[in-house]
């Protein structure tokens, strides 16, 4: 309960004007720059630079250009502007090729239409130089509208895009079966958003329950799933399966988050697993950093620390 408490009351935050400017000010520049942690910078150049550390390590990687609920079509072109200058700046960096993007970023509340045209302006290009396109998932008001958009760029002949399931969410299997149907990539994760009841599980027992039972139909039917999580014990629980059922480790990839469990990255890798760190980037990183504060409230004292700390 307290976890569904803490979402809430992040997200609550996560509006507030006021706190994003005074974030915007102290998180990202300085020795103040407690966001750091969990940014991997503002510029393409700091995620370039942040993605060649850790393919230095031995790990996968997957690119966020951050920003999310634009509310105009400007905004969204924008978004995709830079997506499309991203492209080329990886494909020149000879950098790690798999990016993650949000649709509401592309326009999805104000154009669907237009979104889907940008989203596939985006696959057309990523796939000209070999790229991955993972679309986020958004909260639960986004669900039908992110599956029916990733299927129309499905059946238009985009292969080079995959989508994210959240076990939260009652309707995750029945999504699964969906896109599973299709022989499109998955990534599973908990679900990041305040949901209600009427939708999603309010436990985080039943929540772990449903991941547990979808990252195993994942292991067994899916098409190169993504696990993705920090939690250990489902890790463990994914790892035994996978070696009862003998599924070669290069079958499915763990991901986990930038800055987060970074010890447990680099064990899956010594383990001889394929992980992938997911690298936001951008200056609309304030709705990102609240989801991690909401996620684990012992962030803040993190936070608290870094603006404390000696100069
Ligand atoms: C690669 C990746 C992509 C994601 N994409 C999406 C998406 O598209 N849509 C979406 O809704 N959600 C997404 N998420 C977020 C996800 O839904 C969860 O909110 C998040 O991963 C935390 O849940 P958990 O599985 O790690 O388990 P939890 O039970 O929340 O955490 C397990 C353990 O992980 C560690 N941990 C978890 N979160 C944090 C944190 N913020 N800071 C420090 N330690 C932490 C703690 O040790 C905690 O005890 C993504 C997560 C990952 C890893």
């Amino acid at each position: 309960m307290l976890d569904v408490a803490s979402k809430s009351f992040f997200q609550a935050l996560s509006y507030s004007r006021t706190l994003k400017t005074l974030a915007s000010r102290y998180g990202m520049s300085g020795t103040r720059a407690f966001a750091r942690r969990f940014i991997a910078g503002e510029t393409v150049e700091d995620a370039i630079a942040a993605v060649r550390h850790i393919q230095s390590q031995g790990l996968l990687c997957t690119l966020d250009y951050l920003g999310e609920s634009v509310t105009s079509l400007a905004a969204a072109e924008n978004a995709t502007r830079e997506y499309l200058h991203l492209i080329e700046a990886v494909d020149r960096a000879g950098a790690e090729r798999n990016l993650s993007l949000k649709l509401t970023q592309l326009g999805l509340d104000v154009d669907r239409a237009i979104c889907v045209d940008n989203l596939r302006r985006i696959l057309t290009a990523a796939q000209a130089c070999g790229f991955f396109v993972r679309i986020d998932m958004e909260s639960s008001a986004y669900t039908d509208a992110t599956l029916d958009s990733f299927e129309t760029v499905w059946k238009l002949g985009h292969r080079n895009v995959g989508v994210v399931l959240q076990s939260c969410l009652y309707r995750a299997e029945k999504d699964f079966e969906r896109v599973n149907a299709l022989g499109a990539r998955i990534r599973l994760v908990k679900g990041a958003y305040r949901e209600p009841k009427s939708l999603a599980h309010q436990l985080k027992s039943d929540v772990d329950a449903a991941y547990v039972r979808l990252a195993k139909r994942l292991l067994i039917e899916g098409t190169y799933p993504a696990i993705a999580t920090h939690d250990e014990e489902i890790l463990d629980e994914v790892r035994r399966f996978a070696a009862e059922r003998a599924i070669a480790s290069d079958a499915y990839e763990f991901q986990l988050l930038y800055g987060i469990r970074r010890d447990l990255q680099t064990e899956l890798r010594d383990a001889g697993h394929r992980v992938r760190v997911y690298v936001p980037f951008g200056r609309e990183w304030f709705p990102y950093f609240m989801r991690r504060l909401g996620e684990r409230p012992a962030n803040v004292g993190f936070v608290v620390k870094s603006l404390f700390a000696e100069r």
